[in-house]
Order: structure tokens, then sequence, then C-alpha cells
């Protein structure tokens, strides 16, 4: 019998979970299993960099029209900021719902302060403009690398058309890094595999037991995203919502397992670009959205705000709740796609809202879990995204049979 990537990728998750919990069962380390996926993070991280910004630069070269390119802009972003604005309303007034914390036996007395600083605001936006751009791309600062890219892919676009090579020359080299994470993903199922069994052999169901709420509350108010905010943009596109979901099956995967929207990327830039999103607005929006747009990070912040004024008997009220909402959206803004991002920037909110850090301590023992749920997200986020604005620009080319 021969299965494709997704099912393979499926069947090794699946395969994992069950090998943590006999791992964890038997007493055997999970860290034997961490390399397996180590590696595939790796490897399909190398491509990141110089694939975010060569196909910025032949995204915003090849536009041509600066108008055009000004036009997905604001698209991108305007979806961006209210799918991200809604994202945290939803998971602010869900866990109003559901009280993860109410009633929590986890004593917060003798919790350690965790060792973070929240960023201050100004800073996040004024270090998005790069000092050295060969450091940015060298240290994988993504904010400033697309800050770059945009900048040296309009400088082109207005060169003598001798010098127009250079966009191709961009294109080629992004179709590159595209090859290159095509042949990584033949490991993935491997790769999925370790990632898997060393999460749940990691956290077993001990550590998950006390915060089934939280995690409960996470998962409902994710739902609720895809079905209020995706779900409609997904059908405005006239795809079909299995088709799509079949389409981006491979990213969603890899960004679940791996807990890193920097992984997905590739392979999501690939599957939006197979479902029928333009090759502008793709090229654009993915890069671009897999750092600022961040839905799951931002439920998260929502949710696990709500959570940790509960359990320190601070009273949210509207103004602090309407106060959440503005940091989240600043913070999910300011995330990397990397794993524990999102539990790293929440420190703004809270130390705006008053909510000591302390409380991140707690929620670390379950933030893998979460992670998984809002990693998910952030890359589907991106993948509707991609196919709204070209359905939108009127570039939408979806495969014969699908619409
Ligand atoms: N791990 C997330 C991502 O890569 C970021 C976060 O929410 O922590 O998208």
């Amino acid at each position: 019998m021969k299965f494709n990537l997704t099912t393979q990728m499926l069947l090794a998750l699946v395969l994992g979970c069950v090998c943590g919990l006999a791992i964890s069962a038997m007493g055997i380390s999970p860290g034997y299993f961490k390399p397996l996926g180590d590696l595939f993070i790796t490897l399909i991280r190398m491509v990141v960099v110089p694939l975010v910004f060569t196909t910025l630069v032949a995204g915003a070269s090849s536009v041509g029209d600066l108008r055009k390119l000004g036009s997905i802009a604001t698209k991108s972003l305007v979806y961006y900021f209210v799918t991200t604005a809604v994202a945290v309303t939803i998971g602010i007034i869900i866990a109003n719902f559901i009280q993860p914390g109410a009633g929590l036996s986890i004593s917060t007395e003798g919790v350690k302060a965790v060792n973070v600083t929240p960023p201050p605001l100004l800073k996040v936006f004024m270090d998005i403009v790069p000092l050295n751009p060969f450091a940015s791309l060298s240290s994988g600062n993504m904010l400033q690398v697309i800050f770059f890219a945009i900048f040296v892919g309009i400088a082109i676009s207005t060169l003598n058309e001798e010098y127009k090579v250079l966009s191709k020359v961009f294109e080629a080299m992004a179709e590159v890094m595209l090859k290159i994470t095509t042949a990584v993903m033949y490991y993935a199922p491997i790769g999925v595999f370790g990632l898997m069994t060393f999460t749940v052999g990691t956290y077993g169901l001990d550590v998950l037991l006390p915060l089934i709420k939280l995690i409960l509350t996470m998962f409902v108010a994710s739902a609720l995203h895809v079905i209020l905010c995706y779900i409609p943009c997904i059908r405005a596109t006239g795809l079909k919502i299995k088709e799509f979901f079949n389409g981006v099956a491979a990213p969603l995967l890899i960004a679940f397992s791996s807990t890193s929207s920097a992984a997905a990327l590739s392979s999501n830039l690939q599957s939006v670009q197979k479902l029928g999103a333009s090759k502008p607005v793709s090229t654009f929006m993915i890069p671009l959205g897999n750092t600022i747009n961040m839905d799951g990070a931002a439920i998260y912040m929502g949710v696990a705000s709500v959570f940790a004024a509960a359990l320190y008997g601070i009273e949210l009220t509207i103004d602090k709740q309407i106060l959440i909402i503005i940091m989240a959206v600043l913070a999910s803004i300011g995330s990397m796609g990397v794993p524990g991002a999102a539990m790293i920037m929440i420190t703004m909110v809270f130390t705006q809202v008053g909510i000591p850090l302390e409380a991140i301590a707690v929620i670390a023992g379950v933030d893998r879990i979460l992670d998984m749920m809002r990693t998910t997200l952030n890359v589907l986020g991106d993948a509707t995204g991609a196919v709204l604005v070209s359905k939108l620009e009127g570039d939408f080319n979806p495969p014969k049979n699908n619409s």
C-alpha cells in the first residue's frame, strides 16, 4: 500500500502519540526521540531566511505596478489586523464564559517570578528597521528581513529594463529553496514521529490534567475562530472547505507537530499556490503573515490573560479587557514563528494590565500543547488570507475540479 505524504505524516503523528504514552509508562527517556524531530525542524528552517528574502524581493519587484503592490499590501494588512483583533476578542469572550482559572487547585504561592522582561512597545516598532541588513539575515530577525526585502524589491522595480533580470534571479533563488523544501519533506514523517513522541512522552497526562480546562478553552476559542472567520473567507473564494483543508494539511501538520510557523512557511507557500493563490499575492502574504499574522497567538493571549487574572483574583474591567485586545494584537505582531514565542510576548500584555508575570510559570507547564494549537491557527490564518486576497485581486486560479 502506498500512502501520500500527508497520510504518512498523520500516521506518524498518531504513532508518535502512542509511542510517547508507551515510553512514559515504561520510564524510557523521551530525550532519545528528540534528535529525530530536531533534525527535521533544522532542515526545514534552514531555508526560511533565504526563502523569505528572495520571495519578497522577487514578489515586490515583479508586481511592476506599484499601485498593484499597494493594493495587495493594504488588503493583506487589513485582513491580518481584523482577523487578529477578532481572534483575541473571541479568546477573551470564551475564557470569560468557560472560566478556566476558576477553582483551580494550583497554588501560585512560591511560584518564582519567571525570568522574562517585557519588550517596550516602542522598541518593538523601532527595531523593525535594521541597522545592518546582513546582521538581520544572519540572525534571522524576520521583521527586519521583511522590511529590507520589500525595500530592495521596490527599488529593483524602478530600475531600467537592463537590470530587471535581477528580479528573475531572486525568483530563481526562491524556487531553489522550495525545491530543497520538497526534498526535506520526504523526511517529514520521521520528524513528526520524533516530535510527537518527545512531546507526549514529556507532557504525560499528569501535567495536562490540572490545566485541562485551560487547554479546552483554547481549543473551543480556536475552533470558533475557524468557523466564524476562516470558513466564510474560504467560502468567499469559491473553494470547497474540504478541498482547502486537504490542500493545506501538510503545512498544518508541520505547524502542529513542530510548534513553529517558520518551519511550515515553505510548505504553506507551495500549498496555497497549488490551491490557486496567485504568485504576487502568495509570495507577499505568506512570508509576511508568517511573522506578523498570528491569530493563534492572539487567542492564546486573550485566554491566558483571563485565566491568569482569575488565578490572582484580579478583576478584569471592560477597559482592561480592551487594553488586552490592543496589546495582544501588537504583541502577536511582534512574535516570531518559533516555539514558545507568544509565551514571551505575553509579558507585554500582562505588564500593561497589571497581572503578575509569575502566572506565566503556571501556564508554562502546558505551553507546548497550547503552542501546537496556536501555531496551527497562525499558519491556517496565513493560508486563508492568501486565497482570499488572491480572489479579491481577481488573481485566483483554483484547479479545475475545485470550484
Ligand atoms: N509557536 C508559534 C508560531 O511559531 C508562535 C507562538 O504563538 O508562540 O507560530
